[in-house]
């Protein structure tokens, strides 16, 4: 087994982040630490700093976003978890050899970390897991 992995945020599938601003910046007092349109993913980021983890709000950009079709079916509501690991491309070996099914079986650039990669949610009961390696410093 490899290093452990530890959540680093929860990811929100929105309509409107301007919207839900008002909850969690305005009513929860959670600080943004940044919000970023990120065109090459079809998605509006918010971060919010939530003391032990930071909250992620996505909103879609295009009607074809992977998030507009997850609010499509299921609505906005809990969207992913993302877990940083230490070494990404070992990570997704491993789970290979697991048998889970990788939807990124190459990491691909993040909003907010230097590489991610995601599970299948069919192997981790409909829960769709990230997994993120920061950048080096
Ligand atoms: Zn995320």
């Amino acid at each position: 087994m490899g290093s452990v992995m530890r959540l680093e945020h929860i990811g929100i599938a929105v309509k409107s982040i301007e919207e839900h601003l008002m909850i969690w910046r305005d009513v929860f007092g959670f600080r943004v630490e940044m919000i970023r349109e990120i065109p090459e993913q079809k998605v509006k980021v918010a971060m919010l700093d939530a003391g032990t983890l930071t909250i992620e709000l996505l909103e879609p950009l295009t009607t074809d976003s992977t998030i507009q079709k997850f609010i499509e079916r299921r609505g906005e509501g809990l969207h992913h978890l993302s877990f940083e690991v230490d070494d990404i491309e070992k990570k997704i070996e491993e789970f290979k050899n697991q048998n889970l099914k990788m939807i990124d079986e190459v990491p691909r650039k993040g909003a907010h970390a230097s590489k991610i990669a995601f599970i299948h949610p069919s192997s981790v009961g409909s829960v769709l897991i990230e997994l993120s390696q920061k950048d080096k410093k």
